[in-house]
Formats: structure tokens, C-alpha cells, sequence
């Protein structure tokens, strides 16, 4: 459905009453839910979590240690933020303090320590290159036919969901070479919030930073190893930021086949709960499985109370 129809769909959800009244009718309020944002702007993002009123949010923690325990999670939500992007951490930090809503802001460690993250140099690439045809890099003697570069960016996109470090870095690096000016336009790609700025930020009791793997890669593309690296590593260099405790971790990409049975049992080893990035509430989900409802800056607020009430 395009975003249009879309919108429009989901117009009687302006109401307050069809809202609640669906969420009620549906059953659903019993069942809290995980929010999940990424680059979005201040006003978009006060007025979705606004939207969803008299259902208020709680901390990330204390949501899924009441699920845990099976206390109730009736008409609760909790905020996430991935990805770490300067601009959009700092800005909407700012709505949730001002408003006294606990956050959770998901990093992955290796772009706060200034790599940029993957499907971030595919955009770069977009923006670049010139609009010629290319071939695929031939590591699996796959697809040696040239292809337009709208055919190419979708099939990066689509590489980075399942593929490993090497494969991602020798694609990407591959046609980032192509483009002359890259120092000058890295410079254009989305900065990392600074460790110094996440220190400063996780003072206050009402954020809370958790890992996003340290290099934001398809983790069942990743041996045991690999996958254990990223976990223990980006934990241990947030814990050492904010001296406060990584609890939860979000698997890169959050689809499912991004991640793998191998993936989810060592979420269990090193972490207290792991959030995907599919729609749904928390019943009868695996700690380590955990759906999220996720809002674009485009969603109008009806749709926003659509996708939570559907969920
Ligand atoms: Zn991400």
C-alpha cells in the first residue's frame, strides 16, 4: 500500500474514541508494546507518542522485567531510538525530557567510534555515483550482467540484510571508490552522537543506552565468534561510557532473517531481553524475540494509532 492510501485508510483513527474503542474491542490493551524510531524529527515524534494517549511509557527495563514476571503491562509503551545518529538522539531527547518520557537509544559502536553505518554508504552511494551501469563485485559467481544503478541500489539494500562483514565491506567499498569526491561528501553522511555526548546524556535517569551490535551487520550472517564479538564488545565499551548496566540488544536490520536460532540463544547468554523489528506486542513473545511497532516521519498520527491498535 503506498503511503497515501495508507493515511487515508487510517482516517477514523483521528478519533480518541474509535481508538480506544478498537484497542478495547480488539483486546489488545493488555498487551504492551515496544515503539521503535529511527531518524525522525522532534515535533513528528512528540506528536506520535502524544497520539497514543491515555497509555503512557515506562523504561525499556521495567517493561520487560514486568513481562518477565508476568505482571501486567496494560496500557504501556516503551521508546526506542536506533542507530545512534547525532541529530536525532540529541533533538528528540530533548521532547523526552521535556515531557518526562524514559527512552532507550539503541548504538551500535562502531559509528559513534566513526565508521559509518552500512545502509548510510549505500545512501551515499545513491547520492554519487554517476548514472551509468555496473556490475556486482564477483565473490559468489553470481550475476556478472551489467545493471542500471537504481537496479543496484536495491540489491545492496538487499545484500546488507543477510550478508556478513566481508561481503558488506567489499560491496560497499567497492562503489564507494567509484565516487571521487569521497572524503569531501563522507563528510555530508549523518554524524554519531560522541561518546562525551552519551556520557552527558545517560546522567539523567530517564535515558537509557543499550547495544546495537558494534558493526550493524546481519547477525545470522555471523559465525558463534563473530556474533559474540559483537555483542561483548559493544556492551562492554557502552557500560564503560555510561557505568551503567547493558541490559538489551537489538539486532541489526531486526528482520527475520536477519536474525537466527544461533543469534537468539547467545542474546540470552549476554543480555536480559532482544528487540526485533517485527510488528507486535509483547504476549506470548520470546524475551529474546521481542516485537516492536516501528513510526516513520511520515506516518500521520492516525496511522501511528492504526499500526498499535492492529498490532
Ligand atoms: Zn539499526
Amino acid at each position: 500500500m503506498n503511503k497515501t492510501i495508507k493515511n487515508l485508510f487510517s482516517f477514523p483513527y483521528n478519533s480518541n474514541l474509535i481508538f480506544q474503542f478498537t484497542e478495547k474491542f480488539l483486546n489488545k490493551t493488555s498487551g504492551g508494546y515496544i515503539l521503535s524510531f529511527h531518524e525522525v524529527s522532534p515535533e513528528i515524534f512528540e506528536s506520535h507518542v502524544k497520539s497514543l494517549a491515555p497509555s503512557k511509557p515506562i523504561p525499556l527495563e521495567e517493561m520487560t522485567q514486568r513481562y518477565r514476571l508476568g505482571k501486567s503491562i496494560k496500557d504501556c509503551f516503551a521508546i526506542t531510538f536506533d542507530d545512534g545518529v547525532r541529530n536525532t538522539v540529541l533533538r528528540n531527547w530533548e521532547v523526552c525530557q521535556k515531557n518526562n518520557w524514559p527512552v532507550t537509544f539503541y548504538l551500535p559502536t562502531n559509528y559513534i567510534n566513526g565508521d559509518n553505518l552500512p545502509y548510510q554508504k549505500i545512501q551515499l552511494i545513491e547520492k554519487m555515483l554517476n548514472n551509468k551501469f555496473y556490475t556486482l563485485p564477483q565473490i559468489d559467481n553470481k550475476n556478472s550482467n551489467k545493471i542500471s544503478k537504481k537496479k543496484l541500489i536495491g540489491e545492496l539494500y538487499k545484500m546488507i540484510y543477510v550478508s556478513n562483514k566481508s561481503k558488506v565491506n567489499l560491496y560497499l567499498n567497492h562503489f564507494i571508490k567509484e565516487i571521487v569526491d569521497y572524503e569531501k561528501v563522507k563528510k555530508n553522511m549523518p554524524e554519531a552522537i560522541s561518546w562525551n555526548e552519551i556520557r552527558e546524556v545517560s546522567k539523567n535517569q530517564l535515558s537509557s543506552f543499550q547495544s546495537h551490535s558494534a558493526s550493524h551487520t546481519a547477525v545470522s550472517a555471523l559465525s558463534e565468534e563473530e556474533i559474540k564479538n559483537e555483542m561483548v564488545e559493544s556492551k562492554d565499551a557502552i557500560e564503560e561510557c555510561t557505568g551503567k548496566k547493558v541490559s538489551s540488544f537489538c539486532y541489526p536490520y531486526g528482520a527475520a532473517k536477519s536474525i537466527n536460532r544461533l543469534s537468539i540463544e547467545l542474546a540470552s547468554k549476554y543480555f536480559d531481553s532482544a528487540t526485533t523489528l517485527i510488528r507486535g506486542r509483547l504476549k506470548k513473545s520470546d524475551l529474546y524475540y521481542l516485537p516492536r511497532i516501528d513510526f516513520y516521519e511520515e506516518n500521520k498520527t492516525s496511522l501511528v494509532r492504526l499500526k498499535v491498535a492492529l498490532s
